[in-house]
């Protein structure tokens, strides 16, 4: 990390125009790339060593011999797009308030030829925006699941059709307001699923709030203070119990209507990232923070080939509600009526 604080016109163009006057072109790129990557200066991203400069500009590993790319084991490594394409794309995305951004909208604002690569560096991006295992999430913490996805109109009880399960976790203040969020594709509401998601995501010693689902028994076994709480049957209360959770899923599900045509079902974990990135600066009053903090972890995230992006995890669709005995729900299964994920 380059400072705690990074400050505008200095480590992070203030505007459009000082993006433009900074970066005309790709050496200039590379250059703040290399900042970012090695403030402390060079470090060999196999071994560690330092190296020296080479002629063309990379580096030459003293320890494992090995030419390091300035932009090897990033985002960026081995793209054929000119940096300058990826910075003002990187600086679009960041400068979208709310919604995300569509392949389409940023071909078209770049005036890109082609949608493949508009969409291929809008996915790398979104790869790099969450560190998995870092920057936990501490103090008090919500945790549910939610399904995400569209709607498809049919009978009570099988809306759950062509959705995605989504677990959702987030810090709540006291006595009121928000922290950090997390939002991670799930295949399904299991326990080892669910602790698994809890351990990735909030730092032991936490105090975890979760409804009464059996999954979530035993997270005290894990370090957490847990705090099940009891959540009736009525659709309003359960807002009320675990409100945390209820407002991020209900702001996702918003903003993935607001900014895509198409359900993004496939790349879900992507958009969740960029939620979530987005979410979690949204008090950032300089937008050009933003474009920094992205850049930071484009340089940290290991490198994403095309085929492996296409070749993401394809989540699991929810199977419709099974009908339960004699057709009334079982007092257990009240709260389940809306959570057919949980019928196993
Ligand atoms: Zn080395």
């Amino acid at each position: 990390m380059v400072a705690t604080r990074p400050r505008g016109g200095t480590d992070y163009p203030r505007g459009w125009d000082e993006l433009l006057a900074w970066f005309p072109d790709d050496a200039e790129c590379l250059d703040y790339l290399e900042w970012l990557r090695w403030p402390e200066g060079f470090g060999c991203p196999h071994c560690g060593s330092g190296g020296w400069r080479t002629a063309k500009g990379d580096w030459s590993c003293a320890g494992c011999h090995r030419r390091v790319t300035l932009t090897s084991g990033t985002i960026f490594e081995r793209t054929r797009t000119p940096l300058t394409t990826w910075f003002a794309a990187g600086w679009y995305m960041t400068n979208q308030k709310t919604a995300g951004v569509s392949a389409k909208g940023l071909q078209r604002v770049l005036e890109l030829g082609s949608y493949q690569t508009a969409w291929t560096i809008l996915h790398k991006y979104r790869s790099a925006m969450v560190r998995p295992g870092r920057d936990r999430l501490t103090g008090t913490v919500e945790v549910d699941e939610t399904l995400v996805g569209g709607a498809k109109p049919g009978v009570a009880g099988r809306g759950a059709l062509g959705k995605t399960l989504v677990a959702v976790a987030v810090e709540v203040h006291d006595p009121r307001g928000f922290g950090r969020a997390r939002l991670q594709v799930i295949p399904d509401a299991s326990k080892v699923t669910l602790s698994g998601f809890v351990t990735d995501t909030i730092e032991p010693g936490a105090t975890v709030r979760t409804d009464g689902w059996r999954s979530y028994v035993g997270l005290d076994a894990l370090g957490y203070i847990h705090e099940p709480v009891n959540v009736s049957a009525s659709g309003e209360q359960a807002h009320v119990s675990l409100p945390g959770v209820h407002r991020v899923a209900s702001l996702f599900k918003r903003s993935l209507l607001n900014a895509y045509q198409q359900y993004p079902k496939l790349h879900l974990q992507a958009y969740c990232n960029e939620w979530v990135f987005r979410f979690n600066r949204r008090h950032s009053r300089a937008r050009g923070m933003l474009f920094f903090r992205l850049m930071e972890l484009a340089v940290q995230a290991g490198p994403l080939p095309y085929s492996a992006l296409i070749r993401s995890t394809r989540p699991r669709e929810i199977s419709p509600i099974p009908p339960v005995g004699d057709g009334r729900p079982r007092r257990a299964a009240v709260n389940d009526q809306q959570r057919p994920w949980r019928h196993t």
